[in-house]
Protein backbone atom coordinates (compact mmCIF):
# COMPACT_ATOMS: atom_id res chain seq x y z
CA UNK A 1 0.00 0.00 0.00
CA UNK A 2 1.72 3.02 -1.06
CA UNK A 3 2.09 6.23 0.94
CA UNK A 4 -0.93 8.87 0.30
CA UNK A 5 -0.90 12.34 0.48
CA UNK A 6 -3.24 15.43 -0.51
CA UNK A 7 -1.11 17.96 -2.86
CA UNK A 8 -2.90 20.28 -0.44
CA UNK A 9 -0.61 19.75 2.48
CA UNK A 10 2.27 21.25 0.38
CA UNK A 11 0.77 24.90 0.50
CA UNK A 12 1.16 25.74 3.79
CA UNK A 13 4.31 24.29 4.06
CA UNK A 14 6.09 25.38 0.90
CA UNK A 15 4.72 29.09 1.83
CA UNK A 16 6.28 28.94 5.33
CA UNK A 17 9.79 28.03 3.90
CA UNK A 18 9.34 30.66 1.23
CA UNK A 19 9.33 33.19 4.75
CA UNK A 20 12.08 31.57 6.67
CA UNK A 21 14.59 30.96 3.32
CA UNK A 22 13.61 35.05 2.45
CA UNK A 23 13.89 35.97 6.41
CA UNK A 24 16.55 33.70 7.48
CA UNK A 25 20.27 33.00 6.11
CA UNK A 26 21.79 29.44 7.99
CA UNK A 27 24.15 28.97 9.87
CA UNK A 28 26.30 27.89 6.98
CA UNK A 29 26.14 30.83 5.19
CA UNK A 30 26.47 33.14 8.22
CA UNK A 31 29.51 31.32 9.85
CA UNK A 32 31.42 31.24 6.06
CA UNK A 33 30.66 35.18 6.42
CA UNK A 34 32.00 35.37 9.90
CA UNK A 35 35.09 33.19 8.65
CA UNK A 36 36.13 35.20 5.53
CA UNK A 37 36.54 38.11 7.36
CA UNK A 38 39.89 36.31 8.73
CA UNK A 39 40.98 35.83 5.33
CA UNK A 40 40.01 39.45 3.80
CA UNK A 41 43.03 41.83 3.98
CA UNK A 42 41.05 44.72 2.06
CA UNK A 43 39.50 47.32 4.67
CA UNK A 44 36.42 48.12 2.28
CA UNK A 45 36.02 44.14 2.18
CA UNK A 46 36.43 43.65 5.82
CA UNK A 47 33.38 46.57 6.64
CA UNK A 48 31.67 45.03 3.70
CA UNK A 49 31.43 41.82 4.94
CA UNK A 50 30.71 42.76 8.53
CA UNK A 51 27.60 45.07 7.05
CA UNK A 52 26.24 41.61 5.23
CA UNK A 53 26.70 39.76 8.84
CA UNK A 54 24.31 42.40 10.60
CA UNK A 55 21.71 42.85 7.80
CA UNK A 56 21.95 38.84 8.33
CA UNK A 57 21.72 39.02 11.79
CA UNK A 58 19.38 41.85 11.87
CA UNK A 59 16.79 40.42 9.19
CA UNK A 60 16.98 37.06 11.16
CA UNK A 61 15.84 39.01 14.35
CA UNK A 62 13.36 40.91 13.15
CA UNK A 63 11.65 38.78 10.76
CA UNK A 64 11.99 40.65 7.37
CA UNK A 65 13.47 39.98 3.71
CA UNK A 66 17.71 40.14 3.86
CA UNK A 67 17.40 41.03 0.45
CA UNK A 68 14.85 43.30 -1.26
CA UNK A 69 15.38 41.24 -4.24
CA UNK A 70 13.05 37.90 -3.00
CA UNK A 71 14.07 36.48 -6.18
CA UNK A 72 12.37 33.93 -8.68
CA UNK A 73 11.08 31.12 -6.51
CA UNK A 74 12.72 27.58 -7.47
CA UNK A 75 11.16 24.72 -5.51
CA UNK A 76 12.84 21.38 -5.79
CA UNK A 77 11.36 18.73 -5.09
CA UNK A 78 12.73 14.78 -4.23
CA UNK A 79 9.57 12.75 -4.71
CA UNK A 80 10.05 9.11 -2.96
CA UNK A 81 8.53 6.77 -5.85
CA UNK A 82 6.44 4.68 -2.99
CA UNK A 83 4.80 8.15 -2.95
CA UNK A 84 1.42 8.49 -4.54
CA UNK A 85 -0.55 11.75 -4.34
CA UNK A 86 -4.01 13.13 -4.35
CA UNK A 87 -5.63 16.29 -5.25
CA UNK A 88 -4.69 18.91 -7.11
CA UNK A 89 -1.77 18.95 -9.22
CA UNK A 90 1.44 19.05 -7.94
CA UNK A 91 2.78 22.05 -9.49
CA UNK A 92 -0.54 23.74 -9.22
CA UNK A 93 -0.14 23.38 -5.06
CA UNK A 94 3.54 24.37 -5.42
CA UNK A 95 2.29 27.67 -7.12
CA UNK A 96 -0.22 28.35 -4.62
CA UNK A 97 2.26 27.40 -1.48
CA UNK A 98 4.90 30.13 -3.50
CA UNK A 99 1.90 32.53 -3.92
CA UNK A 100 1.00 32.59 -0.30
CA UNK A 101 4.53 32.69 1.32
CA UNK A 102 4.98 35.82 -0.53
CA UNK A 103 1.51 37.10 -0.48
CA UNK A 104 1.43 37.05 3.34
CA UNK A 105 5.05 38.02 4.10
CA UNK A 106 4.82 40.91 1.82
CA UNK A 107 7.68 40.13 -0.03
CA UNK A 108 8.57 41.70 -3.41
CA UNK A 109 7.15 40.12 -6.43
CA UNK A 110 9.46 39.93 -8.94
CA UNK A 111 7.74 37.75 -12.00
CA UNK A 112 6.71 38.65 -15.47
CA UNK A 113 4.13 36.65 -17.06
CA UNK A 114 6.04 37.24 -20.57
CA UNK A 115 9.26 37.74 -20.71
CA UNK A 116 8.71 39.88 -23.67
CA UNK A 117 5.32 41.91 -22.48
CA UNK A 118 7.16 42.21 -18.56
CA UNK A 119 3.82 42.66 -17.20
CA UNK A 120 4.26 41.41 -13.36
CA UNK A 121 2.27 38.29 -12.15
CA UNK A 122 1.82 40.14 -8.84
CA UNK A 123 1.76 36.93 -6.78
CA UNK A 124 5.68 36.16 -7.66
CA UNK A 125 4.30 32.71 -9.16
CA UNK A 126 4.74 30.75 -11.15
CA UNK A 127 7.42 29.28 -9.31
CA UNK A 128 10.47 27.04 -11.08
CA UNK A 129 9.92 23.83 -10.71
CA UNK A 130 12.44 21.03 -10.54
CA UNK A 131 11.38 17.36 -9.65
CA UNK A 132 13.19 13.83 -9.13
CA UNK A 133 12.24 10.75 -8.19
CA UNK A 134 14.16 8.98 -5.67
CA UNK A 135 14.11 5.94 -3.38
CA UNK A 136 11.79 5.55 -0.46
CA UNK A 137 7.98 6.99 0.32
CA UNK A 138 8.79 10.51 1.97
CA UNK A 139 9.39 13.96 0.03
CA UNK A 140 12.23 16.41 0.23
CA UNK A 141 10.88 20.06 -0.54
CA UNK A 142 13.58 22.93 -0.64
CA UNK A 143 12.20 26.45 -1.32
CA UNK A 144 15.17 28.07 -2.76
CA UNK A 145 14.72 32.07 -3.78
CA UNK A 146 16.79 33.35 -6.31
CA UNK A 147 17.93 37.14 -7.13
CA UNK A 148 18.48 38.37 -10.31
CA UNK A 149 21.49 39.70 -10.13
CA UNK A 150 23.37 36.79 -9.21
CA UNK A 151 21.30 34.85 -11.58
CA UNK A 152 21.76 37.31 -14.52
CA UNK A 153 25.21 36.24 -14.70
CA UNK A 154 25.66 32.60 -15.18
CA UNK A 155 26.78 31.34 -18.44
CA UNK A 156 26.99 28.34 -20.64
CA UNK A 157 28.91 27.00 -23.18
CA UNK A 158 29.52 23.36 -24.64
CA UNK A 159 33.91 22.80 -25.16
CA UNK A 160 35.05 20.40 -27.44
CA UNK A 161 36.51 17.47 -25.60
CA UNK A 162 39.94 18.65 -26.15
CA UNK A 163 39.34 20.97 -24.34
CA UNK A 164 39.59 18.99 -21.15
CA UNK A 165 39.89 20.52 -17.96
CA UNK A 166 41.91 23.30 -18.34
CA UNK A 167 39.12 24.71 -21.39
CA UNK A 168 36.50 24.03 -18.09
CA UNK A 169 38.32 25.96 -15.62
CA UNK A 170 39.37 28.68 -17.66
CA UNK A 171 35.52 29.38 -18.77
CA UNK A 172 34.58 29.08 -15.15
CA UNK A 173 37.49 32.14 -14.52
CA UNK A 174 36.20 34.00 -17.00
CA UNK A 175 32.50 33.91 -16.28
CA UNK A 176 33.22 34.77 -13.18
CA UNK A 177 35.58 37.71 -14.07
CA UNK A 178 33.09 38.93 -16.42
CA UNK A 179 30.70 39.00 -13.81
CA UNK A 180 32.93 41.48 -11.12
CA UNK A 181 30.42 42.59 -8.36
CA UNK A 182 27.39 42.09 -10.28
CA UNK A 183 26.82 38.83 -8.44
CA UNK A 184 27.01 40.64 -4.62
CA UNK A 185 29.97 38.58 -3.86
CA UNK A 186 31.02 36.87 -1.91
CA UNK A 187 29.22 34.17 -3.55
CA UNK A 188 29.28 30.33 -4.10
CA UNK A 189 30.04 28.98 -7.67
CA UNK A 190 28.02 26.16 -8.87
CA UNK A 191 29.83 24.57 -11.60
CA UNK A 192 27.74 21.73 -13.89
CA UNK A 193 30.15 19.54 -16.19
CA UNK A 194 28.37 16.95 -18.82
CA UNK A 195 24.64 15.88 -19.59
CA UNK A 196 23.65 18.01 -21.99
CA UNK A 197 22.16 21.27 -22.00
CA UNK A 198 19.49 21.52 -19.96
CA UNK A 199 20.58 19.15 -17.23
CA UNK A 200 24.02 20.74 -17.50
CA UNK A 201 22.32 23.76 -16.27
CA UNK A 202 20.51 21.98 -13.93
CA UNK A 203 23.58 20.47 -12.01
CA UNK A 204 24.95 23.55 -11.89
CA UNK A 205 22.16 25.19 -9.73
CA UNK A 206 21.81 21.88 -7.47
CA UNK A 207 25.62 22.61 -6.94
CA UNK A 208 24.22 25.61 -5.30
CA UNK A 209 22.57 23.55 -2.92
CA UNK A 210 25.58 21.73 -1.22
CA UNK A 211 26.63 22.90 2.14
CA UNK A 212 30.06 25.64 2.10
CA UNK A 213 32.98 24.12 2.89
CA UNK A 214 31.86 20.19 1.28
CA UNK A 215 33.51 18.87 -1.24
CA UNK A 216 32.83 16.75 -4.25
CA UNK A 217 33.09 13.02 -3.36
CA UNK A 218 35.54 12.31 -6.46
CA UNK A 219 38.67 13.29 -5.16
CA UNK A 220 39.51 15.01 -9.04
CA UNK A 221 36.75 17.53 -8.81
CA UNK A 222 37.17 18.05 -5.15
CA UNK A 223 40.65 19.33 -5.92
CA UNK A 224 39.51 21.56 -9.18
CA UNK A 225 36.97 22.83 -6.69
CA UNK A 226 39.89 24.23 -4.64
CA UNK A 227 41.97 25.25 -7.52
CA UNK A 228 39.26 27.74 -9.00
CA UNK A 229 38.46 28.82 -5.49
CA UNK A 230 42.01 30.44 -4.73
CA UNK A 231 42.31 31.30 -8.62
CA UNK A 232 38.72 33.20 -8.13
CA UNK A 233 39.86 34.82 -5.03
CA UNK A 234 42.89 35.82 -6.75
CA UNK A 235 40.97 37.91 -9.20
CA UNK A 236 40.50 41.38 -6.77
CA UNK A 237 36.84 41.46 -6.93
CA UNK A 238 36.19 40.76 -3.43
CA UNK A 239 33.17 41.54 -1.12
CA UNK A 240 29.81 43.53 -3.33
CA UNK A 241 32.97 44.35 -5.86
CA UNK A 242 34.84 46.61 -3.84
CA UNK A 243 38.04 45.31 -4.29
CA UNK A 244 39.53 42.23 -2.18
CA UNK A 245 40.57 38.67 -1.42
CA UNK A 246 37.14 37.39 -0.89
CA UNK A 247 34.90 36.68 -3.83
CA UNK A 248 33.85 33.47 -3.42
CA UNK A 249 33.29 31.04 -0.39
CA UNK A 250 33.44 28.20 -2.12
CA UNK A 251 33.52 26.03 -5.64
CA UNK A 252 31.37 23.19 -5.86
CA UNK A 253 31.27 21.15 -9.16
CA UNK A 254 28.97 18.51 -10.45
CA UNK A 255 28.99 16.25 -13.23
CA UNK A 256 26.78 14.07 -15.13
CA UNK A 257 28.21 11.29 -18.61
CA UNK A 258 27.66 13.35 -21.79
CA UNK A 259 27.78 12.46 -25.27
CA UNK A 260 31.41 11.09 -26.85
CA UNK A 261 31.38 14.60 -28.56
CA UNK A 262 30.00 17.16 -26.22
CA UNK A 263 31.53 19.29 -23.19
CA UNK A 264 29.20 20.97 -21.68
CA UNK A 265 29.96 23.45 -19.11
CA UNK A 266 27.36 26.08 -17.22
CA UNK A 267 28.07 28.21 -14.36
CA UNK A 268 25.57 29.20 -11.84
CA UNK A 269 26.10 31.86 -9.10
CA UNK A 270 24.44 32.14 -5.67
CA UNK A 271 25.32 35.48 -3.93
CA UNK A 272 25.85 35.88 0.07
CA UNK A 273 21.95 35.92 0.13
CA UNK A 274 22.47 32.40 0.04
CA UNK A 275 18.52 31.47 0.71
CA UNK A 276 17.20 28.13 0.92
CA UNK A 277 15.04 26.28 3.56
CA UNK A 278 14.26 22.50 3.36
CA UNK A 279 11.21 20.25 4.37
CA UNK A 280 10.78 16.54 4.68
CA UNK A 281 7.25 14.83 4.68
S1 LIG B 1 22.21 39.22 -6.25
FE1 LIG B 1 21.53 38.50 -4.23
S2 LIG B 1 22.20 40.00 -2.72
FE2 LIG B 1 22.35 40.94 -4.78
S3 LIG B 1 20.42 42.05 -5.01
FE3 LIG B 1 20.13 40.03 -5.94
S4 LIG B 1 19.32 38.72 -4.29
FE4 LIG B 1 20.13 40.57 -3.34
Amino acid sequence: MPRILDTSELIPIIAELVKKACYELDDNIMDSLRASLEKEESPYGRDTIRLLIDNGEYAKAEGIACCHDTGTCVVVMEIGQELSWRGAPLRDAVNQGVRKGYEEAYLRKSMVADPLDRVNTGDNTPAVFHSEIVAGDRVSITVMPKGGGSENMGAFSTLVPAAGAEGVKDFVLKTVEYAGGKTCPPMIVGVGIGGTMDYCSWIAKKALLRPIGERNPKPFYAAMEEELLEKINRLGIGPLGMGGRVTALDVHIEYYPCHITSLPVAVNFQCHSNRHARAVL
